[in-house]
């Protein structure tokens, strides 16, 4: 699978069936092999790893690395067309690019095809999952989020086989509790709702503990928008590369988060 970096940070270029195809071919992987780690670093994420060395290092071991957030598929087409750029065609170049997308938001889709959220993959694994069973269990978000998720998912897709939640933290004195869980109900695929960057650091030390896990994928709030406790925006936003929005004017609590995304992030770009 070809790879692509964006501010240091490695992704796979592919679409969303060429991960699901792959993802199931691990499942079916009987061989004793450590678990994968599927990441789905956003613009936010990226920022964050440039000041954290493990978790820079966690996202680029990660197995498959998806991107989360329209940001990164214009960072990948703005590396892809000022790569003989000066300094002042970057800023050109940027600030068209950024207003263009306002306009053609299927302009930033030069190197991905399209861009990949956390929740949607997690959906589309669990629809994937049902042919063979493949245990599934849901870790993290407040207490009762986790099981609203699974009845949801289990009305969504008849006969997905969800056989633990559990809230916990990633804290270490959590741990134990969700040792135990895992090791009474032997799943295979790990859904972990701690937020990043905890849920990645908190799989990048504790998957080789859990033998029956062969996917851990960390969601940020995929429980919280399935549980019915968030709502995700209309597709339409979501098509247009807006959701950003919809969510700064439904938690406007979230606006250094966002500035982050909108600002910091494609400046950090054109800079780099
Ligand atoms: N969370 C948790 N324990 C923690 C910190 C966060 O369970 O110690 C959960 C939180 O309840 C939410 C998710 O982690 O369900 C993170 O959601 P956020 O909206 O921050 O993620 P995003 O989608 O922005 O990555």
């Amino acid at each position: 699978m070809k790879k692509v970096k964006v501010l240091n940070i490695q992704f796979d270029v592919c679409t969303k069936d060429e991960a699901l195809a792959r993802i199931l071919d691990a499942l079916q992987n009987r061989s004793r092999e450590s678990a994968k780690h599927i990441v789905t670093p956003n613009p936010e994420m990226l920022l964050h790893a440039q000041n954290n060395a493990s978790f820079r290092e966690t996202l680029n071991r990660a197995w498959l690395s998806i991107p989360d957030g329209i940001g990164i598929l214009w960072a990948s087409t703005f590396q892809e067309i000022t790569k003989r750029s000066g300094a002042i065609g970057r800023l050109l170049k940027g600030l068209a690019s950024l207003i263009g997308l306002i306009f053609f938001p299927g302009s930033c889709q030069r190197v991905f095809s399209e861009r990949i959220t956390g929740v949607d993959l997690m959906e589309s694994i669990c629809a994937v999952s049902r042919d063979k069973k493949t245990p599934i269990f849901l870790l993290g978000a407040i207490v009762g989020v986790a099981e609203k998720a699974k009845e949801i998912l289990e009305i969504r897709y008849p006969g997905v086989n969800i056989v633990g939640t559990f809230s916990g933290s990633p804290n270490d004195f959590d741990f134990a509790a969700i040792n135990a869980l895992i090791a009474e109900t032997q799943p295979e695929i790990l859904f972990i709702a701690y937020g990043a960057p905890a849920q990645e650091l908190w799989i990048s030390r504790h998957i080789a503990k859990f033998p029956s896990v062969k996917i851990a994928m960390g969601v940020g709030g995929a429980f919280d928008f399935l549980s019915g406790l968030k709502k995700r925006a209309p597709k339409l936003m979501q098509k247009l590369g807006l959701e950003w929005l919809y969510r700064l004017l439904k938690e406007p609590s979230r606006w250094k988060r966002i500035w982050n995304a909108i600002v910091k992030f494609p400046l950090r770009v054109i800079r780099s």
